[in-house]
């Protein structure tokens, strides 16, 4: 019979996190809000005042944040630095004690998450893939839907965690699992961002309202995350991120290798990234997704905001 686990709790562990940039900062936040002491690592230490300010302790790098841990979040930006900051020589497995748990929560490549539980499992630590969906409005009001690849009982234990900064929590099955989730997700997003300015775009030319074209459309059947959250900022023209078009880039990338090794077409998905090499082209890479309808804009002479 397995073994439950207890469940995780601020008397029995203490937490680690690395990277607190738009979404780590607010995830961090919501376990230190949770009662959990909280030992944190940013590359640029400015980005980290806010929570050493509400008393977490810095610590200069992820071994030494996994030295002082029992749980160590990982939330950075691309594969290579969750491959830093993990398996690096001052990475995480290099200061995790036996029994360590290990959540990179970073959007990145499933082979890289069963790497990462492979070298773990070597050193008796337990290592979850986690990444998240619900963007940087989600990860403040602590709403987001979490993808977890990894071990059941892990999972389990980990449930208050998941609970002060999720609201979807699914487990999907072993390692790696929870990112080739995050990449449907995404797959899902990749055409719909198209379908999105598209269709503004039509509405601007018809001459309409676009104000009351969202309300209209927000509601029914075609209404979208990405409609609702971000349709009004392309019509503020609000393009700060949120979600950079650089990191947008990184996972359709990731889709479409992963598609390509299962012998599966995505055209859809291929569209979007050559869209968005034009949004990057055009000097947008750390503008938010958004951005693409300038991109689109371009192509039809609009001038957009
Ligand atoms: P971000 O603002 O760039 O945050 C990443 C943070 O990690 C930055 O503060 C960065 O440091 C730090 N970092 C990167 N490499 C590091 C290293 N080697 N050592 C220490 N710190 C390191 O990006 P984000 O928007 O929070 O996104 C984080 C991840 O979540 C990405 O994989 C993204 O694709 C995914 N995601 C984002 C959203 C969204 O809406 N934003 C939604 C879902 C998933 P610096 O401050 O020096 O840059």
């Amino acid at each position: 019979m397995t073994k439950t686990l207890p469940l995780v709790s601020p008397t029995t562990h203490r937490i680690g996190w690395i990277g607190t940039g738009v979404m780590g900062a607010s995830m961090c936040e919501h376990l230190m809000s949770a009662g959990f002491t909280a030992t944190i690592h940013n590359r640029t230490k400015g980005k980290a005042e806010h929570l050493l300010a509400g008393g977490a302790r810095w610590a200069d790098t992820p071994k030494a944040v996994a030295e002082q841990s029992d749980l160590i979040f990982t939330m950075v930006g691309y594969p290579s630095d969750v491959r830093q900051v993990n398996l690096g020589p001052e990475g995480t497995l290099a200061g995790c004690r036996e029994g360590a748990i290990l959540v990179d929560m970073t959007t990145s490549e499933p082979s890289l998450a069963v790497e990462i539980a492979h070298e773990a499992a070597n050193r008796k630590v337990t290592s979850l893939d986690a990444p998240v969906s619900g963007g940087d409005v989600g990860a403040r009001e602590a709403r987001l839907s979490i993808m977890i690849g990894g071990d059941e009982q892990t999972v389990a234990a980990l449930q208050p965690c998941w609970k002060a900064m999720g609201k979807t929590i699914i487990h999907h099955g072993g390692p790696g699992s929870g990112q080739h989730t995050k990449m449907v997700n995404q797959s899902l997003i990749a055409s719909c961002m198209v379908g999105v300015c598209e269709s503004l775009l039509y509405g601007y030319k018809a001459g309409l309202d676009l104000e009351k074209v969202l309300q209209s459309v927000s509601s029914g059947a075609a209404s979208s995350w990405s409609l609702v959250n971000l349709g009004p900022r392309m019509l503020q023209g609000n393009f700060a991120p949120g979600f950079f078009v650089e990191h947008f880039l990184k996972d359709v990338r990731i889709v479409l290798e992963e598609s390509k090794r299962m012998g599966l077409m995505m055209p859809g998905v291929a569209l979007a990234e050559q869209l968005y090499r034009c949004v990057q082209a055009q000097g947008h890479g750390r503008d938010g997704t958004q951005s693409l309808i300038l991109a689109l804009a371009r192509m039809s002479a609009i001038d957009w905001k």
